[in-house]
């Protein structure tokens, strides 16, 4: 008799014990969801590869900065918005232009923090600054190949906001030409803007439609 009594406490204890263990591991797991989803905690956790062929680290990557120590990081900066920005800029028209040029891009620039802006001599309205333009050259980056990527997207149906052919020292033996793109993720429509920046006769660059 003493025996079945004490098999029946076992038992009692046991099923005690055994809720009690799933209750704690339910509480703790419900604990782990709530202190993951706290802002500050969320904004390390950032998506970094955008799509197969940009990411973060890529799109604010700037031999400028690195050279001036300018961290331009837009997560230290406490430009969050400039993280989404850039995930929209490459799904909607970088990764769908590197497929259009069949994978001839070389990146040269991306988002500017304010510092790096002012250092490059931009106005702080340019969409560089929020992280909605993308600079690149085809890999052999002469006039020609970057006039032909320029007529190829222009005649393709990507949604950019703005193309534009940019250059500097135009008309010397070093002139540099590169294209300029952009996505605004907060426009319902896109502009579909295509430029060209010229030389005037006083030297100053301009900007005209293309
Ligand atoms: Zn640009």
């Amino acid at each position: 008799m003493w025996a079945k009594v004490l098999v029946e406490d076992i038992k009692h204890f046991l099923e005690a014990l055994m809720k009690f263990w799933s209750n704690t591991t339910g509480t703790t797991g419900n604990t782990t969801g709530a202190s993951t989803s706290k802002p500050t905690e969320r904004q390390s956790d950032a998506p970094s590869q955008f799509t197969k062929n940009f990411c973060l680290t890529m799109l604010t990557q700037s031999d400028t900065a690195t050279r001036l120590g300018i961290n331009n990081s837009p997560i230290a900066n406490g430009e969050l918005f400039v993280v989404n920005n850039l995930e929209q800029l490459s799904v909607k028209v970088l990764e769908p232009v590197f497929a259009l040029l069949k994978g001839d891009y070389m990146y040269s620039g991306g988002y500017r923090c304010k510092p790096l802006n002012d250092a490059v001599g931009s106005s702080d309205s340019s969409q560089h600054r929020k992280g909605m333009a993308n600079d690149f050259q085809p890999k052999v980056p002469t006039k020609a190949n970057v006039e032909s990527a320029f007529q190829a997207i222009k005649a393709s149906d990507i949604p950019f906001d703005q193309l534009i052919i940019e250059g500097s020292r135009i008309g010397t033996p070093q002139e540099t030409f590169w294209i300029h793109i952009s996505y605004d993720p907060n426009k319902a429509q896109q502009r579909r803007q295509t430029l060209r920046v010229i030389v005037g006769e006083d030297g100053k660059n301009r900007t005209v439609g293309a």
